[in-house]
């Protein structure tokens, strides 16, 4: 029987930043990703709390190759395009953390598995996870591929499936909807929509409605990824088709229908239905979750393959910590969870203001006092490694949208078209 030290169930951002980390330090390792790449994902724009864990992998200059747009700041704006708010991660953050990618993500994933195998990770592909016995110390692995089916020995086993969630569903392991609304994305690829000029090119836009929300993703010189979400009941019953209920959307936005009057589609509709969870436990004494497979919160702000990548780093120090290839502590699990947790529920807080409308008047209306407008840039780059200073801002933020309900402290935002 092969035995590898650990084992990664998917071969996406988070499996592969596990992976390279973890044979970086000599670990030897095995990625089993279920398809074939290069492969469509959504998931194409990134925020720069990303990019230390893309650094440490020794991949970031093969981004800077690769041509991939440079991301600077995001910006907001209404439906009927009243107020906006544009922000410049430059502003606020260091050298480090000013700009980051946006990504097609059938070439980014491709990139970052190929830097793996290339750090030394094996890579068995397309293969997928069919059984795992889950014993006290080792877990034994059924991998089916072309080739046939075998058993791999793992002291370790990283879960990086995605929403697909392989241990989780395996062990039948309690998760919550996080008190979300169960939400639709519909999206695709165009040519030609609309772009800012200058070092705003690369922007990520968001366009709020009274209730959904659009993205504007620019990919390169030409294309850009445009995505509505909104509720899953109320997205259906615009139409008998994503095509209609994308195009029913868009026409309903002053804002969006400009900013695609000159776009033609290219390619499919998607979409992806009912998508936030997390799992109460991230960790047992031979696995650990990390990104999606761990859980998935909205993602209006671009949170998930940050999450994906420092949750995979964060995976490969707990094992290289171990020693003697030791089962995990229950502290340690405990431990590794609450870190997890931390940083999914700074954005879980920051989803919950995006979606009420008084807190996004605030947001869309940030004060220079109190450092407000630097603590929101902050967090939309995606720092939820929060200082005394930031939480208190933070806090202050989060009272100021209370406040709004009663007293307001900002205009109130006006949707009508
Ligand atoms: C509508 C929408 C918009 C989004 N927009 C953004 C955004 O703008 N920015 C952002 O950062 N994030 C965004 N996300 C989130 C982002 O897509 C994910 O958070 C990110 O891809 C997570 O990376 P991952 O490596 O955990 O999982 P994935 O990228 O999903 O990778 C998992 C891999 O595991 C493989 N796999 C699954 N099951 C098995 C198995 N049994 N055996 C072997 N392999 C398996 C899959 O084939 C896949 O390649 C968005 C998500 C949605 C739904």
């Amino acid at each position: 029987m092969k035995k590898f030290d650990v084992v990664i169930i998917g071969g996406g951002p988070a499996g592969s930043a596990s992976g390279a980390l973890l044979a970086q330090a000599g670990k030897s390792v095995l990625i089993v990703e279920r398809e074939k790449f290069p492969r469509f994902h959504i998931g194409e724009s990134l925020i720069p709390f990303g990019n230390d864990v893309l650094r440490e992998m020794g991949v970031w200059e093969k981004l800077e190759r690769a041509g991939f747009m440079t991301k600077k700041g995001a910006e907001f704006t209404l439906s009927n395009s009243c107020g906006f708010q544009r922000f410049w991660f430059r502003n606020n953050l260091g050298p480090e953390h000013a700009q980051t990618f946006q990504v097609e993500r059938a070439p980014f994933d491709s990139l970052l598995l190929d830097h793996a195998r290339e750090k030394g990770c094996a890579v068995s592909q397309p293969a997928s996870i069919q059984s795992a016995d889950f014993l006290e110390e080792s877990v034994d692995l059924q991998i089916k591929s072309e080739e046939g089916s075998e058993t791999i020995r793992a002291s370790y086993v990283i879960d990086a499936s995605g929403r697909e969630a392989w241990v989780g569903k395996k062990l039948s392991l309690p998760k919550s909807d996080l008190g979300l609304s169960k939400k639709m994305a519909i999206y695709a690829h165009f040519e030609n929509a609309y772009r800012n000029e200058g070092e705003a090119a690369g922007h990520i836009t968001i366009i709020r409605m009274e209730q959904g929300w659009f993205w504007m993703i620019p990919l390169n010189e030409k294309k850009t990824s445009v995505g509505v979400v909104w509720e899953q009941e109320k997205l259906k019953a615009t139409g008998t088709c994503l095509e209609e209920r994308f195009w029913t959307m868009i026409r309903s936005s002053k804002e969006a229908s400009f900013r695609l009057k000159e776009a033609t589609l290219l390619g499919d509709f998607h979409a992806t239905t009912d998508y936030s969870y997390r799992y109460h436990q991230n960790a047992g004494s031979r696995w650990l979750m990390v990104g999606d497979s761990a859980g998935f919160v909205d993602p209006i702000f671009s949170s998930g393959v940050m999450i994906a990548l420092r949750s995979g780093r964060l995976a490969a120090e707990t094992i290289l910590k171990q020693a003697s290839y030791a089962p995990l502590s229950l502290r340690t699990q405990k431990k590794y969870t609450a870190k997890i947790h931390q940083m999914t529920g700074v954005f879980l807080k920051m989803i919950e203001l995006f979606y009420d409308n008084d807190a996004f008047a605030v947001f869309m209306n940030p004060r220079s006092i109190f450092k407000l407008r630097e603590t929101i840039n902050r967090l939309v780059a995606g720092q939820t490694e929060m200082n005394a200073s930031l939480r208190w801002r933070f806090r202050l933020f989060r009272f100021l949208s209370w406040l709004q309900k009663r007293f307001p402290v900002a205009p109130r935002l006006v949707f009508s078209e």
